[in-house]
């Protein structure tokens, strides 16, 4: 209720570990809710990572209970008890040119295919849910640092807590992950964006020596322009260039431009659910209401 009041919109995710999401909104409105989470003492230490845009980055607001912040097969590890250390992002930057360091990216492939860090070790997975299992690949790599990264740092807690449980040694987490980074430490060889689990898609994060690295699924030029398959079957993200986007009329093969099903494209290759007539409100209300029949 609190978010809808204030205009808050985005997705937030509640969960025995702790709390994490993403919000938009007036920067008053923002700081209201973060004072709102802060007054809570479970909260009180709660870090924020506020970053400007000119509009809303949600449609609408989430908040859901979930069992896991972020899904991972991974429930037995508290990272409260034991994770990865974490390095600030000045600390970080020292230490991932050392030597005998692995940098390591634990998210999936469409977000590192978009941007990593220079002489990161990728995984070639579509799920976080899938990084145990690549991890047993890794071996080789136990007598390392390994120094872990992800966009927010979330996802790090679990991932740098399951290689200690492993049997790697020295294990690091970038804490507050890209995102941090790029603010305080200007980005510093990270290549390509970051992509993001909102309306901006892709956000910049190197100001001090920025590159382009992916390239345009169709023509193969280098493109960071992501976009959905027009196909909502396919819906993969991918880049595609912009004068492949209108060629292929958004979609990102010959089969997904014939599917009988393709939405219409107007450019940009975001394609929003239809929100028409959408009232945050309208949940709540349902809900009162299934408890009044209920009773
Ligand atoms: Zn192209
Ligand atoms: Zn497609």
């Amino acid at each position: 209720m609190f978010s809808v009041e204030n205009n808050i919109r985005g997705r937030i995710i509640i969960s025995d570990e702790g709390l994490n999401g993403t919000v938009s909104g007036l920067k008053a409105d923002c700081q209201k809710y973060m004072d709102f989470i802060h007054v809570d003492p479970r909260f009180s230490s709660t870090e924020f990572k506020i970053e400007s845009f000119d509009k809303h980055a949600f449609t609408k607001i989430h908040v859901r209970y979930k069992p896991e912040i972020v899904h991972s097969a991974l429930r037995h590890l508290d990272p409260n008890i034991k994770t990865g250390k974490h390095l600030n992002p000045a600390e970080f930057k020292k230490l991932k040119d050392q030597e005998d360091v692995v940098i390591l990216d634990v998210r999936s492939n469409y977000e590192h295919e978009l941007g990593h860090f220079k002489n990161a070790l990728t995984l070639d997975i579509d799920n976080f849910r899938d990084f145990p299992e690549k991890v047993k690949g890794l071996g080789h790599l136990k007598g390392k640092k390994v120094l872990t990264y992800c966009t927010g740092g979330i996802k790090c807690e679990k991932a740098s807590a399951f290689l200690l449980e492993q049997g790697f040694e020295d294990v690091y987490q970038l804490h507050g992950g890209i995102i941090k980074y790029g603010m305080e430490a200007g980005g510093e060889d990270f290549e390509g964006k970051c992509y993001v689990f909102d309306n901006r898609i892709a956000v910049e994060v190197n100001s001090v020596n920025p590159k382009v690295i992916s390239t345009c699924h169709v023509c193969g030029t280098h493109s960071d322009r992501m976009i959905n398959c027009a196909n909502p079957t396919c819906n993969d993200h991918l880049a595609i260039c912009e004068e492949c986007g209108w060629r292929m009329e958004g979609a990102c093969s010959e089969a997904c431009q014939e599917n009988p099903e393709k939405r219409p494209y107007n450019g940009t290759g975001y394609y929003q659910k239809n929100t028409n007539g959408y009232n945050p409100y309208n949940s709540i209300i349902r809900k009162s209401e299934l408890a009044e029949i209920s009773k």
